[in-house]
């Protein structure tokens, strides 16, 4: 990686002792690094792609060092494109596509295996099996989670058993596990720094969600040795530097948070009952829920926020799993639109659906369903439903879901949420943004920056090395580009959510 530094050689910074704030922001699809000034406002982005494969039916896999490599680029490409000097950057952030597995060689730096990506259902019947066991309510309870190949306790399980002499290799410490956040500040560290945070630690399935601990009933159920685990750190606080020889200075690693929980930060969710959705392939709500853990009676994902002092914060999780993916769908496989944007003006063409609904439980149902065998349909089709009432009804789909969410966080808590802030690919729809608004009868708020990720993870690492002084500080740097106001009468609402429930049931099979 000695072409990073050497690219980056000569550039002087135009402002002197700007503190500046990285954030890598490592997705599902692309590497991005992220640039902030002292004000918290993003300067410069570069997003380095790169590839899943898919090499049986519902596998997903991503090769690590493709991963590191990209994350790379991306940094050096934007930093040169800044013309800033890594010596004035005061603080770097980290956050990750959640759950994704790596194992590597300790000594030689290697992956052992593709990396298993979050998506991936490979581990789908060992995980309905133990759903079932009678270990099912005992992961359940110490977790917080819903038993599901999604989280990286049955993909390890899975690499362990499958490549030779993995378990041993991993008894003897000689191979490492990490998520994305883990992998990525090893490498960043020349190995030097083997952590994760709890907010990445909470969603592999091993860790006792109230502890905050690798828990040793969790482990032993996975078959998962304590000697391959990164050691579980705050998300806020210094936990290494980057070796200088990267970008030729030494920059402290002093955020991490996995990309939901990091999107929380950036939207300045810091307090309970403050919730935001991110709208993107699926759907990701999250309701920060203090410093008391909650227990969901709904179905709904209890896992750990990030927290900037030693108390641990909670939030709670759900998630739609297609949303912006019906308006790909609309395009790519009806044909009905040429790009997503024009479904806001297809949709607004018509009044209303004429009670048509599209139901997208093209992979099931999430939360609060979890109903893997549920399909898609579209029903309430009369002679007069057409391409408008289609994709309106498509769009719809999306808020409807999302209002799910939303409704089973309040039965949930016994608390009303007030507003939701939003962000992600498909918030920029208005159309959208107005219907999520009536459907939940509350304002829907879309920030000025929907890079919420990336932010999230500056704002954890800022505050760590001081650039801001606490979660006050960047709370006044969170601006408010529009407001949705409800405008549905409530017997409308009412009517139109029994309208989608009806259609929901039509979709299930159980
Ligand atoms: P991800 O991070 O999951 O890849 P993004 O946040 O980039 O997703 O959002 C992309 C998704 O948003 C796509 O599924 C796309 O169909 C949807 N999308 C993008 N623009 C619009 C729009 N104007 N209206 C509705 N959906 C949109």
């Amino acid at each position: 990686m000695g072409l990073h530094k050497l690219g980056l050689q000569g550039v002087t910074h135009i402002i002197a002792e700007m503190p500046f704030v990285l954030s890598l922001d490592e997705g599902t699809t692309s590497a991005r690094a992220v640039l902030y000034n002292e004000q918290g406002e993003r300067l410069g982005m570069h997003s380095v792609p790169f590839e899943s494969l898919y090499p049986y039916p519902g596998w997903v896999e991503q090769d690590a060092t493709a991963i590191w490599r990209a994350q790379m680029d991306a940094a050096s490409a934007m930093l040169l494109q800044q013309k800033v000097a890594p010596g004035d950057i005061a603080a770097c952030g980290i956050t990750n596509q959640r759950e994704t597995v790596v194992v590597w060689d300790r000594r030689t730096g290697q992956p052992i295996a593709p990396a298993i990506v979050w998506q991936c259902r490979r581990t789908a019947d060992y995980c309905a099996e133990l759903a079932r066991s009678a270990n099912g309510e005992l992961i359940a309870n110490k977790t917080g989670l819903v038993i599901d190949a999604y989280f990286s306790g049955s993909k390890i399980r899975w690499i362990l058993e499958n490549v030779p002499d993995a378990p041993q290799r991993a008894r003897d410490g000689e191979i490492l596990f990490g998520n994305i956040d883990t992998w990525l500040i090893w490498k960043l560290t020349n190995g030097a720094v083997h952590v994760t945070d709890y907010t990445n630690a909470s969603r592999t399935m091993l860790m006792d969600l109230a502890t905050g601990e690798w828990d040793s009933d969790l482990l032993n159920i996975f078959d998962v040795p304590r000697a391959m685990l990164p050691s579980i750190v705050p998300s806020c606080g210094r936990v290494g530097i980057i070796a200088p020889e990267l970008f030729g200075a030494e920059i402290p690693i002093s955020g991490i948070a996995g990309d939901q929980q990091a999107a929380l930060a950036g939207q300045a969710c810091f307090r309970p009952g403050l919730s935001k959705n991110t709208y993107g392939t699926g759907c990701f709500a999250l309701t920060h829920a203090g410093d008391r853990q909650p227990h969901s009676t709904h179905r709904l994902l209890a896992t750990r926020a990030a927290s900037l002092g030693a108390k641990p914060q909670f939030a709670v999780e759900g998630s739609v799993f297609v949303a912006g993916a019906v308006i790909q769908w609309l395009r790519d496989s009806l044909g009905l639109i040429s790009t997503a944007a024009e479904s806001e003006a297809v949709a607004s063409s018509v009044a209303d659906t004429g009670g048509v609904h599209v139901v997208p439980a093209f992979v099931g149902l999430g939360a609060p369903h979890w109903d893997s065998r549920a399909r898609g349909l579209i029903s309430g089709l009369t002679r007069s439903s057409g391409r408008g009432q289609i994709v309106r009804a498509a769009l719809e789909s999306i808020a409807f879901q999302s209002g799910e969410l939303i409704d089973a966080m309040e039965a949930d808590s016994g608390e009303p949420i007030t507003e939701l802030r939003v962000d992600g690919g498909a918030a920029v729809n208005n159309f959208l943004m107005q219907f999520q608004a009536d459907i939940l009868g509350k304002p829907v708020i879309r920030p000025a920056d929907v890079e919420t990720t990336a932010l999230g993870a500056a704002y954890l690492a800022g505050i760590a090395e001081k650039v801001w002084s606490g979660t006050d500080e960047v709370e006044s740097f969170w601006r408010v580009e529009r407001t949705f106001e409800p405008q549905m009468s409530e017997a409308d609402r009412q009517d139109r959510v029994q309208g989608w429930k009806a259609a929901v049931a039509r979709a299930r099979l159980d």
